[in-house]
This record gives C-alpha cells, structure tokens and sequence, in this order.
C-alpha cells in the first residue's frame, strides 16, 4: 500500500501542537495534525498566560478572545500567611501584554482550536502514532485509529505528544532528570473571596505551600504542596489547607469544588530537541513543577518558533539547517525555566522554621529592591527570555 504523504505531521493536539498547527496554517503549509484523545481535554490545568507567550500569541491571531475569556491580574504577592513579604507587579512590563491572563487551559485550547478551524485546518481526532521511523529523507510513521491503520511519510515528525512523547522515544533523545518528593493537590473552588480576586497570592506557611489564583467566573485555583493526598483530593482536604495556610484573620469557606487533582513532580530536559527528521516541543521536551506557572508558556513560544523555521524550510526552501537554530534557542530557555520553577518550589517548599525565616527575610529584602522585583516580574513573564524566542525576519526567508 502506497502511504500518504504530507511535509509536517505533528503527533498530539495539545496546546503547542494547535499552536504549531495554526503557525503551518497561516502559512498555507500542509501538515496532518492526529490526536490520540477522541475529544479535547476538558480539564483546567494551567491557568495563566504571561506576557511573552501572548507577544508570540498575537500572531497567531487569538490574544484578542483569550482576553476576552481570561481574567486580566497585574500582580504576584508573597504573603506569610496574611502578611505580604513581596508584590511582583506585571502591570509596568515592556510589553503590550502587561498582566497575567488567568485563563483555564481548556478554555485555551478551546479557542486555539477554534482558530485553526477558522483558518481551515482540522485534527484527525481518535488516531495514534504508533510507530516513526526515520531515515536520511524523512519519516514513515504508522497512525492507528478505530476506523483504519495508516502508513504516513513525513519530511518531518513534531513531537507534540506530551510527557511520554513516543516521538522523543523513537528518536533515542535523553530525557533526563528526576521525579521529585513533593506531592501536589490542586483544586478549583468556588468561595466568597472578593480582595483576593486582585492578585495571585503565594500563602508561604509552615505546613508548606499554598497558591490561590482567581480564575474567569468567579473560581479560584488552589495548588498545595502537601505529603499526600487522593487522587482526587476532596472539598474537606482542601478546605483545611486554606485553614490551615490562607489569611489566619478573616477564614474563608469553599462554597463548591469544581475540579480537583493530585500529581507528581518531574524536573527533567530532552537533551536534545531535534533528531534528523524528528522534532520535540512542549511536554515533550521539557517537564517542571507548576510554580510559576511556566510549562504550557514555555510550550506554545516553542510552538511559535519551530512555526516560523519550518515555514521557512517548507514553504520557502531555506536549507534544512535552519531547524539546527530550534533547540540552539529554545533548549536554553527551558533550562532557565527549570531553574526558575526549581529555586521557586524549593523555596516555598521549605520546612525547617530556621530556612524558612531566612527565605521570608530574603523575600521582604527583595520587596524593598526594585530592580530585584523587576527580574522576578520579567522572569515569570517570560520577557526576559524574549532573546530565545529570536526576531525569525532576521532568518533566511
Ligand atoms: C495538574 C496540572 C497542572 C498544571 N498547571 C500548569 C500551570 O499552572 N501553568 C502551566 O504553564 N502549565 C501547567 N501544567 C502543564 C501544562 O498542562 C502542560 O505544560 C501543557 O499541557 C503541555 O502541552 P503539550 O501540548 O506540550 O502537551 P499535552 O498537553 O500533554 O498534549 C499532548 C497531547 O498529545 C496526545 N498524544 C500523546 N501521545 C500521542 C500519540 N502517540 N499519538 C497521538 N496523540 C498523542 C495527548 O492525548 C495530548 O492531547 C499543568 C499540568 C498539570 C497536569
């Protein structure tokens, strides 16, 4: 049997796997977008979108309705329980997107979906990559689904299949790294919570860790670092950590839980983000803990990147070296975004009352130093990763 043909097949409709998608459709290049999944994730996962991911967003064609259903903050408080140590402002940044959206990533890629479909592109939904195999000129992969099995040839294979990426397997990269000892519960709420609707706070208590971050509709997302929990943590549990780590004056009830979650912790990099003819972004490339909310961002700028070199290749002839530049300027900014979500969950993990004093002292003397709160802002935007995200004009066209 003769196989299909395309130039791109990107295996896993994800978030960077839409966004790539989008990026090849703009551009009037073919590709075959499979998802294994037979419907989209509904789950709410990440739950903000930084400035820099919005820059690369916007030309995707989608930053004016994710604000539209995000919820628009402008700063980052770390709080001792009620007591604030440091508020890292967004609302200064050198960017036009100047805030934390606050968007669920299912309503994410709700709309990313939707504008690949405006553009005209689709997924083939219910089919797995089952096997890639490549060679000197591309890649055969094999694509199983409920209706028929498929032998594709591809110019390229993009790995946009998650942590367990069966691309990044197939194509012998390392992934290396560890899961680490914390456990952490997430839930999203519904409580009577009006000042806390302002910020994303960081409540750093002795029993561990506590994010509250207001969602659209009125939710809030919890995320707790906590020794155990369910699988799916219940509305009690989650109510005595807010007892037990939130504002000590003024308790607040959870009303109703939406959604709640329980996972492990993995830091690890791809040693490499590019094998011959197989590519890795998103998951697939590099896994952290949440704090900071960097991994889905980090994902779609690689998206938009990988985007612009592959147009190139594709749509333009430039020389396939060009995909040489994906990992030189992204594989680096992934291991500053290890670094960053690292030190920040070690730091809000810590438990021993001594460390923990030291690290609230260095938190109040990063208060008073502006250009201290200033990184951290340009850091957590993804701004000051702008130069790994590179001016693409400025490549062979
Ligand atoms: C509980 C939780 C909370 C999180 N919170 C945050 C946060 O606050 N901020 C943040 O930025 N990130 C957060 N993340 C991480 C974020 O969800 C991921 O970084 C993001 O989903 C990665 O997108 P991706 O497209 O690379 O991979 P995924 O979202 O994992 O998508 C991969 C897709 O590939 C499909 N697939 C896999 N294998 C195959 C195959 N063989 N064939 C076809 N399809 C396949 C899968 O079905 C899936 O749809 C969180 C994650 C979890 C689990």
């Amino acid at each position: 049997m003769k196989a299909e043909e395309t130039p791109i097949l990107i295996a896993g409709a994800g978030p960077t796997g839409l966004a790539l998608a989008i990026v090849l459709q703009q551009a009037g290049i073919p590709h075959l977008l499979i998802e294994r999944a037979t419907e989209r994730c509904a789950l709410s996962r990440a739950a903000v979108i930084h400035a820099h991911t919005l820059e690369a967003l916007d030309q995707l064609g989608v930053t004016e309705d994710l604000e539209k259903h995000g919820l628009a903050l402008d700063r980052f408080t770390f709080r001792d329980r009620g007591r604030e140590l440091t508020r890292i402002e967004f609302g200064k940044l050198p960017s036009r997107f100047a805030r934390l959206l606050m968007i669920p990533q299912n309503i994410t890629e709700d709309i990313l979906e939707r504008r690949l479909v405006e553009l005209g592109g689709k997924i083939w939904r219910g089919a797995e990559l089952v096997g890639v195999n490549p060679d000197a000129s591309g890649v055969t992969a094999l694509i199983s689904s409920a209706e028929k099995h498929v032998t594709v040839r591809a110019q390229y294979a993009i790995g946009a299949d998650g942590m367990h990426s069966l691309v990044r397997k197939a194509s012998g990269i390392k992934f290396d790294g560890a899961q680490l000892a914390e456990t952490f519960a997430l839930a999203d709420i519904v409580a009577d919570w009006p000042e806390q609707r302002r910020e994303v706070s960081l409540f750093l208590a002795e029993q561990g860790m506590l994010v509250v971050a207001p969602l659209p509709d009125g939710k809030f997302r919890l995320v707790a670092a906590v020794d155990q929990a369910d699988d799916l943590p219940g509305l009690d549990f989650m109510q005595s950590i807010l007892n037990d780590r939130g504002p000590a004056t003024r308790p607040v009830r959870i009303e109703r839980m939406e959604w709640s979650s329980r996972f492990h912790i993995h830091h690890r990099l791809a040693e490499h983000y590019r094998a011959g003819r197989l590519l890795l972004m998103g998951d697939a490339a590099h896994v952290h803990s949440p704090a900071g909310g960097q991994g889905m961002n980090t994902g779609l700028v690689d998206a938009f990147t990988l985007g612009q070199m592959l147009v190139r290749v594709i749509g333009n002839g430039a020389p396939d070296a060009i995909l040489d530049n994906y990992e030189a300027y992204r594989r680096p900014a992934a291991a500053k975004v290890l670094a960053l979500a690292g030190r920040l969950t070690k730091a809000a993990t810590l438990r021993s009352p001594v460390l923990r004093a030291v690290r609230n002292a260095a938190l109040l003397s990063i208060g008073h130093t502006h250009h201290a709160r200033t990184m951290l802002a340009m850091n957590l935007s993804g701004i000051a990763r702008r130069r790994f995200a590179p001016d693409l004009h400025a490549l062979p066209l």
